[in-house]
Formats: C-alpha cells, structure tokens, sequence
C-alpha cells in the first residue's frame, strides 16, 4: 500500500474508494491487464468498516452472507465467528482479502479524490487529488459507497459545546472512553440504536435526543450456529446463486402469504417464531409487507406491543413507539439490547418532538423543559446517502457542469451505472440500483462484474468510450420513481427519500423493483447490443507516461 502516487501519471482506470466495491473492481481491472490506482480518502481501505468503530459496530445481515462470492477458496476458507459480524472480524477480512489477492500495492491512502474533469478530445478523465498529483484516466470509476458522507446537523450553538463530539461514521481510530462520563447521544436509527446500549454499560450517565422512534427487532447475536455454518461452506455457490434469485440478494425466509389472508392465529405464530429467530427477516413474513398497509400493521403493532413489554417506565416506552411510518420503510434496525437499555436508571430519554433542542452551552444541551450536561456528545445521525458522496466528488462531465448542478432535482442515472453527459464515468452502487436495499455486497459484485464485462467488450471492439443515451435515462429514472410510488416507502421521512438533508430533493434513490429483476434488466441491456448506451472510438488518444 502506498500513501503517494506517481506525478501526472495515466491509467486506464481509476477507482475512487477501497471499500468493497473498490476492491473487487481493482481485482477485476486486473484480470482486463489494465493500469489501474484506486485512491483512498482514509488511511486505510474497508471504507465503510474503516470509519465506522463507533461502540457496538456490526452488520445485521449474516455473517455468511456478508461477505464476497467472486472467489469459492476464499469463502471456504474464512471463518466467521459470529451471527452477525462485528466491524472489527469484518474489517480483518478486507485485509486478508487485500492479503490475499494482492491488492494492497495498487492502493493508494490518505489521497481524497477532490475534483475530476472529463476532456472530451483526449477521451480522458484528469483528477485531482487532494495533496497530491492530478492524474489522468480513460475510465474512472467510483466506489465511494452509499453511506460514506457523513453529516451532523446544524444545531444552534454546537459550536459553543466544549465537550468531546463524535460522529458514529468518523469514529476515531484511538479508544474512547466514556467512562465515568455524562454523555448525549442523538439518532436512533441503526448506528444509534447499536451504539447506545454500549454506551449506557459504560457511561455514567447517557442522555438519548430521540427525534423519530424507530423499529427494531432482536438480534439475539451470538457464536455463529455450527450447523449453519456447515450448511453454508458445504453448499456455497447454490446457496448464493438462490440469494442473487431474490429481491434483497439476502437468503431471507421470504413470507409467500400476504398477512391479511391469514388468520389471527396464523399470524401470530408466524410473527412470534421469527421473533424467536430474531434479525431482519422478521419483516418478511408476508409477501406484503411493503405494499399491503394492513399487513404491515400488523407487523408494527407486534413490535410496539414488545416495545410496552419490554420497557418498564410506561412513559418511556410510550416515547419509544413508532407512530409516523410503515414498519421497514425507515431501514429496520436490529439490535443487542436496545429497548432494554431505557430501563437503566443512567438512561434517559429525550423525545425532541415534545422537547427541541434550543442550543448548546460550553458544557450542556438545553431542551425547551430541560438542561442536561454532558461531557461528549455522539452524533448516530446518518448520511447524505447515495448521492452525498458522489456529489462531493466535483466531477465535471461533457459540459463543465458537474454532477451537484446536474442532480439538483434529483440524481439522473442509467441502471445506477452512468450518467448522461459523464462518459467512461461509472458509478458502483449508484443512485437508481438496488444498492442499500440488498445485501449490498451482492450488488457490489453484480455491478462490478458488468462493468468489467462491459470494459472487456469495449476492449475487444477497440471501442474508448461509452455514455448513456439521455432517453433510456429519463426512460429509467421515471421507472425507478414509478415504482417506488407503488410502495409504502415513499410515506416514510426517510434517508432513502433523501427526506434527513434540508434541501434535498425529495425522490426515492434506490430502485426497488427487486435484485433479481434488476439483474435481468441489466442482462438484458446487453444481450440487446448494451441498449441505451452509446459506444464509440476516439479520434485522439491519450499519450501514457
Ligand atoms: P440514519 O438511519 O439516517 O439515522 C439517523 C438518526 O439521526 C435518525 O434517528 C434521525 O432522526 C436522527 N437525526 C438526524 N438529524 C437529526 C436532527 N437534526 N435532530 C435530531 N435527530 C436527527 O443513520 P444511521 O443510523 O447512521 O444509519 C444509516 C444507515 O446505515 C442504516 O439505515 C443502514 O442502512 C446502515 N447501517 C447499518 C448497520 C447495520 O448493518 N447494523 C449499522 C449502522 C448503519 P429522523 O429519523 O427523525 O430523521
């Protein structure tokens, strides 16, 4: 790994991020024989498991599943240990895929890509990079992540706080205490809903702003079960392809009922034993859920109902249940003792619709009722998801515009892959595909699979540049919406309405018709010659150092 680049070097691609996504596509380029670099804004690759150390940092989807399937040996040969995996196992096998597969070298750290700009006559991409060299490139490709830009409102008077502050997704990498500490915590969405039974054993005192209570439902992590694991090393590449057949590209017990043609006690069970199992899949007990506003309440009004058993004070509890959107249409939470947290008596809980915050002062947070003092405050509140990150990026396509001014009502893109007007400019895990409503390490693969598909036919027909028609793009921008609109997603307040940043425009940003039927689509593009998309030579190239 290497912390500077050549001067003025030129690549055949580069790629922003050594998450995931980064990667696999490095792994990839590789195998085309091309000349790739991927710059890391972090000091150290995993992306999204770099950052996020915050107390209580794991995924919630299966640790068997949470993991790539590009290569069989490596998934035979790493041991998970637990259901879920904590981000520091997670982060361990990011370094021994790197290990293993020898990415380390073509990485360069601490190299924030801070603008690029597309020079229609030399076909290339030049970019700049913080600190560092600007550096030329036929294709870029981003791998920034969906959840990587980070944000801590504007609340008056935080700069008067003279406390320690944190953000759940730019954890420092040294310990934290809190020991003996009085300490607020605002979000409870997942990082917070990890995050803060955590810091309730530890703090002395620990303060929750709530502003929207949140679903969540047990995870009951432990050792990973050795039959399950069995299972899954003795029938991996089955078991996997069924996954990719699903609508998350997660092996969940998908319901084929719908919660209405069932009957009371049908239902009951079918809730009460996936509560035994705990995790996600819980909300996938009917083939409704999403659509259907009755099922879903019945969804709901179980997990309010173990809410009011769960936690003592009746008050508390009473702040604690959701009322303002369908269950799983705000990403469900999964947690290890959460609820039960409130019943300490160094826990209390804020409800900031009842009680906003009216400032900071050096040492405390003031509510309209109330004064608490703190010695930290953690921020568990989210991401400028999707977009944020790619925006951030200062990427100027044909035009000179670049992607902010060309998003400012909402992202354009074709498949999630490209945009119009952004030649040789492919975005992983971008707005309009399945993305964070997947496992999206399964959509990572499928996306960094096409695109080194796609680069392996431009090869073998001498073709330098590729960019979306601007028709199949409204084409698939107005379905991304269309169906979305079929959805009780779009009556949540949610991060995937873009609806947590002021200003945003408000559009559903992933497509959710379904991995499966996504794969499809993109199949299908290409067995139809890569419909939508435009090819061609260059008159000029680029010369190479
Ligand atoms: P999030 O889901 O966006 O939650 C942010 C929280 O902060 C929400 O409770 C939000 O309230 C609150 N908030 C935001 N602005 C606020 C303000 N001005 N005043 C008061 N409260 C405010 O962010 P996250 O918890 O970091 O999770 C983001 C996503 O990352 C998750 O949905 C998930 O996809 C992923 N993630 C996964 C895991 C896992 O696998 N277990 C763990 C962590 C994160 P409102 O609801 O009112 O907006």
């Amino acid at each position: 790994m290497t912390s500077s680049t050549q001067p003025s070097a030129h690549y055949d691609a580069v790629v922003i991020g050594a998450g995931f996504a980064g990667l696999y596509m490095l792994h990839r380029l590789r195998g085309l024989g091309m000349r790739t670099r991927v710059f890391e804004a972090g000091d150290g690759i995993g992306g999204t498991w770099f950052w996020n150390c915050y107390p209580g940092a794991r995924c919630d989807v299966d640790s068997m599943q949470y993991c790539y399937s590009w290569s069989d040996e490596l998934q035979r040969e790493w041991q998970w240990t637990e259901r879920y995996p904590t981000r520091n196992e997670i982060l361990r096998y990011v370094h021994h895929v790197a290990e293993r597969f020898d990415l380390n070298r073509d990485i360069s750290l601490n190299a924030r890509v801070i603008a690029g700009r597309w020079l229609t006559d030399a076909g290339t991409w030049q970019i700049d990079i913080e600190r560092g060299p600007t550096v030329s490139a036929r294709f870029l490709i981003t791998a920034t992540g969906c959840l990587s830009e980070s944000r801590v409102p504007a609340i008056k008077g935080l700069e008067q706080f003279k406390g320690q502050t944190y953000h759940t997704g730019r954890w420092p990498k040294i310990p934290v205490s809190f020991a003996g500490k009085r300490v607020g915590v605002m979000g409870t969405g997942s990082s917070g809903i990890q995050a803060i039974p955590e810091i309730a054993r530890e703090a002395r005192e620990l303060v929750v702003f709530q502003r929207t209570p949140n679903f969540s439902i047990p995870a009951w992590n432990g050792p990973i079960d050795p039959a399950h694991k069995q299972h899954w090393m003795a029938n991996y590449p089955f078991l996997r392809e069924r996954a990719r057949n699903t609508r998350s590209g997660i092996l969940y017990d998908y319901g084929t009922r719908s919660g209405v043609s069932m009957t009371p006690a049908e239902r009951q069970e079918e809730m009460d034993s996936r509560w035994r199992k705990g995790g996600a899949n819980f909300v996938h007990a009917f083939n409704d859920t999403f659509v259907n506003p009755e099922s879903n309440q019945f969804l709901a009004d179980y997990v309010r109902d173990k809410i009011r058993q769960t936690v003592k004070n009746p008050a508390t509890a009473h702040k604690l249940l959701p009322h303002d959107h369908p269950i799983g249409t705000k990403r469900i939470c999964v947690d290890s003792g959460y609820f039960e947290a409130f019943n300490r008596p160094n826990v209390t809980l804020v409800d900031l619709r009842n009680d906003p915050i009216t400032g900071f002062e050096e040492h405390a947070v003031l509510t309209q009722s109330s004064r608490h003092e703190l010695d930290a405050m953690v921020f568990a509140t989210g991401y400028d998801a999707v977009t944020g990150a790619l925006e951030r990026l200062n990427l100027r396509g044909e035009t000179g515009q670049s992607l902010r001014e060309i998003w400012k009502d909402g992202p354009t893109s074709y498949l999630g892959l490209m945009t119009a007007g952004f030649p040789n400019l492919f975005t992983i895990t971008g707005p309009g595909s399945p993305s964070i409503l997947t496992n999206v390490i399964v959509s990572i693969e499928q996306h960094v699979d096409w695109i080194a598909d796609c680069l392996q036919h431009m090869q073998a027909n001498q073709l330098e540049r590729i960019e979306p028609q601007p028709a199949a793009q409204d084409r698939w921008v107005a379905k991304v919406q269309e169906i979305a609109t079929g959805t009780l997603f779009v009556k949540a307040n949610s991060w995937y309405m873009g609806a947590n940043i002021p200003g945003k425009p408000r559009v559903f940003l992933p497509f959710i018709g379904g991995f499966s039927t996504y794969v499809a689509i993109c199949r299908d593009v290409v067995s139809k010659g890569y419909e939508g998309f435009t090819f061609s030579a260059l008159a000029s190239k680029p010369s190479c150092s």
